[in-house]
């Protein structure tokens, strides 16, 4: 499978969700997309036929405002139906609210108030270990989360109990709903603090699909530690007018931007077909 292909498909089903939705989190979901790509289609054993099974790799998307990101990727993989998605997302009654919710086939987690992926992660993965199964656990953090001390505690626990078998993902787009992470809370040094606490550190270009794919083979291949993958990612990548831009953390593209997005968006699927 061509995966930056891919990426950019995915990019336009958020833009279209968002879009006639008329609400969602589009600079994370464009942040994110990249590596929920890599990992769906080529790195985990997921599948809409292993959702019950125990040896089947787990996600949490501990940044779970970027759900539009996330049911965009489920959808496309055949766990529920994009028609239904795109006709129900965040109306009334509908399963698919706006933020991860395990109600939803794939969902392994609820998630939306930060700080807490981490540490069920944490336990997903001793688990695990307890239990002699092969599977493997991923969470994707955002670096405005990392603010959350609650996650501080949990990169402690999983470097204690030897977690290799645990991925960590931060989505440093450098950008939080308020500002910079660097005005808010700095967040500088992120390497530097995981590696303190005992964990394999590696820090790649984080909208770079190849680099994603490459860093995720080697946390698999480190014994003894968890690997925690720094992603310098560009906030709502691919779509000009939202990529770095604050505002768009949270907001909605008129008619007009819609369009733009769109023909954006083709012109670089053009390119990979
Ligand atoms: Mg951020």
């Amino acid at each position: 499978m061509n995966l930056k292909l891919k990426a950019v498909q995915i990019r336009k089903d958020i833009v279209t969700l968002v879009h006639s939705a008329g609400t969602g989190h589009i600079g994370g979901d464009l942040s994110v997309t990249d590596i929920l790509v890599d990992l769906y289609y080529k790195q985990m054993h997921v599948g809409p036929e292993l959702v019950h099974d125990p040896n089947r790799d787990r996600f949490v998307l501990s940044k779970g405002h970027s759900v539009e990101a996330l049911y965009s990727v489920l959808a496309d993989k055949g766990y529920f139906s994009k028609e239904e998605l795109h006709q129900t997302y965040s109306k009334f009654g509908s399963k698919y609210i706006g933020h991860p919710n395990n109600k939803v086939n794939g969902v392994e987690m609820n998630t939306g108030s930060l700080g807490h992926g981490l540490a069920v992660g944490v336990g997903m993965a001793l688990a695990g270990k307890m239990d002699g199964r092969p599977y493997r656990v991923y969470v994707v953090l955002g670096d405005g989360e990392m603010e959350e001390g609650s996650n501080w505690e949990a990169i402690t626990a999983g470097a204690h109990y030897k977690l290799d078998n645990l991925t960590a993902f931060v989505d440093r787009n450098r950008l939080q709903i308020s500002g910079t992470t660097e005005e808010v809370m700095t967040q500088e040094k992120q390497e530097e603090r995981w590696a303190a606490f005992g964990w394999n550190v590696l820090s790649i270009p984080g909208n770079d699909i190849d680099a994603i794919d490459a860093a995720v083979t080697k946390a698999k291949a480190t014994k003894g530690k968890p690997t925690v993958i720094i992603a310098n990612t560009t906030k709502g990548c691919g779509v000009s007018y939202i990529e770095n831009q604050v505002a768009w953390h949270h907001k909605v593209p008129t008619d007009a931007e819609y369009a733009q997005a769109m023909q954006e968006l083709q012109a670089q699927e053009a390119q990979y077909e």
